[in-house]
C-alpha cells in the first residue's frame, strides 16, 4: 500500500443533503432555477461515479416552499414549477432506486393539502420529511408543523430541520425590517441561537423516535465556537443530528473535526448541498475534507462519510416501496 492516508476507510459514502432540478420544463425550456452547470440527477449520478459516493438524500421542495430563494433569484413561482415539482422528484426515484433515499419538503404554508400531501409522500416510501420554517415565517414548534412530526413518527421516518439560522440577521446583526418575508417575522422572535433552538428542544425530546439532522451543522456562520455550540446541543439528543452540506470543504477541516468532538462521532453526517456547492471537482474536495482529516480518527471518518447516515435512516434501503 502507498500513502495510508488515501487507503479506503468508508465501506460507503452517503451525501446527506442535495437537491435535484429537472434539467428542462414542459415548454422544452432549460430550467432557470440553476443556470449553469447540470443539476439533474443524471448529472449528479455520474459525480457519484466519478467520486466513489454510494447514496444520497435527495430533498426536493415545491417553488411555494422557499419563497425568499427565489425572490433573491429574480424568479416567479410559475416560471420553476415544473422543474421543481414533486413529480420529477418521483421520476427520479422511480429511475434510480439504489442510490436516493428521498426527503420530500412540498410543505409550506402555502402548498395546498400539505398534509395529505406529506402521508401521500410516506406511503410511498419517503424516508422523512425536510422542514425549512423560516422560509415560512415559522418556528419549529409551530402549532402547524406538529401533525408533521407526529407523522414522521407514525411512519418510521425522520426529519431533515434548516433552521435558515444564517439567513435571520443574528449572527451578523441586521435589521429584521430589512429581511425577506418569512426570515423577516422568525427573526422578530428570537434574541439569538440558543433562543432559536428553545423552540426545537421539546420537538426532539418529544419525538425520541425520529430522528432529526440539523441541515448545514445548524446554518450558521461556521466559526469554532458556533460549531462547538451546534455539537454540544447535539450530544444532549441521542435522535439529534446534522450533515454538512455547503460546509463540506478543506477550508473547514478544522471546524468539522471541533463539531465532530463537541457532538460525538455518531452524529454528523457528510453532506455538500449540491448543486448549490460542490460542483465537478469540488465534490472530490468535500469528499477528502473528511476521507483525509488528519485531525479525525479513522472510525470518524467512516462513521460521518456514511455511517451515520445509515444510522440515522436505521439501515434502511434506498428508494420506494
Ligand atoms: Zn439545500
Amino acid at each position: 500500500m502507498g500513502d495510508p492516508e488515501w487507503e479506503p476507510v468508508s465501506e460507503v459514502i452517503v451525501d446527506t443533503h442535495i437537491h435535484l432540478i429537472r434539467p428542462f420544463d414542459s415548454l422544452g425550456r432549460p430550467q432557470a432555477y440553476t443556470p449553469g452547470p447540470g443539476a439533474s440527477a443524471e448529472d449528479y449520478v455520474a459525480l457519484m461515479g466519478k467520486w466513489g459516493i454510494d447514496r444520497a438524500f435527495y430533498i426536493s421542495w415545491s417553488p411555494e416552499d422557499i419563497p425568499s430563494d427565489l425572490e433573491g433569484k429574480g424568479l416567479t413561482m410559475e416560471s420553476v414549477r415544473d422543474v421543481l415539482s414533486r413529480g420529477y422528484a418521483l421520476e427520479v426515484m422511480d429511475t434510480f432506486p439504489d442510490r436516493f433515499y428521498w426527503f420530500p419538503c412540498h410543505l409550506g404554508p402555502r402548498v395546498h393539502g400539505y398534509l395529505e400531501t406529506a402521508r401521500s409522500s410516506l406511503e410511498l416510501g419517503a424516508a422523512g420529511m425536510k422542514l425549512v420554517p423560516s422560509f415560512w415565517g415559522e418556528l419549529p414548534d409551530d402549532r402547524r408543523l406538529m401533525p408533521v412530526y407526529d407523522l414522521a413518527d407514525e411512519y418510521g421516518a425522520h426529519i431533515i430541520l434548516d433552521t435558515s439560522f444564517w439567513y435571520l440577521g443574528k449572527d451578523a446583526p441586521a435589521d429584521p425590517e430589512t429581511l425577506p418575508a418569512g426570515h423577516r417575522e422568525v427573526a422578530k422572535r428570537i434574541r439569538d441561537f440558543q433562543d432559536y433552538v428553545s423552540h426545537l428542544r421539546s420537538v426532539v425530546a418529544s419525538h425520541s423516535d425520529v430522528n432529526f439532522s440539523l441541515a448545514h451543522a445548524g446554518a450558521r456562520a461556521f466559526t469554532t465556537d458556533n460549531a462547538r455550540q451546534a455539537g454540544q446541543l447535539i450530544r444532549e439528543y441521542p435522535n439529534l443530528y446534522a450533515d454538512l452540506g455547503a460546509l463540506a470543504s478543506p477550508r473547514h477541516s478544522g471546524t468539522i473535526a471541533s463539531l465532530v468532538e463537541a457532538a460525538g462521532e455518531d452524529r454528523i453526517m457528510f453532506g455538500t448541498d449540491w448543486p448549490h456547492f460542490a460542483q465537478a471537482d469540488a465534490m472530490g474536495q468535500a469528499v477528502d475534507c473528511i476521507r483525509c482529516n488528519e485531525d479525525l480518527s479513522r472510525k470518524a471518518r467512516r462513521m460521518v462519510l456514511g455511517g451515520n447516515a445509515l444510522r440515522f435512516v436505521e439501515g434502511r434501503a434506498p428508494g420506494l416501496r
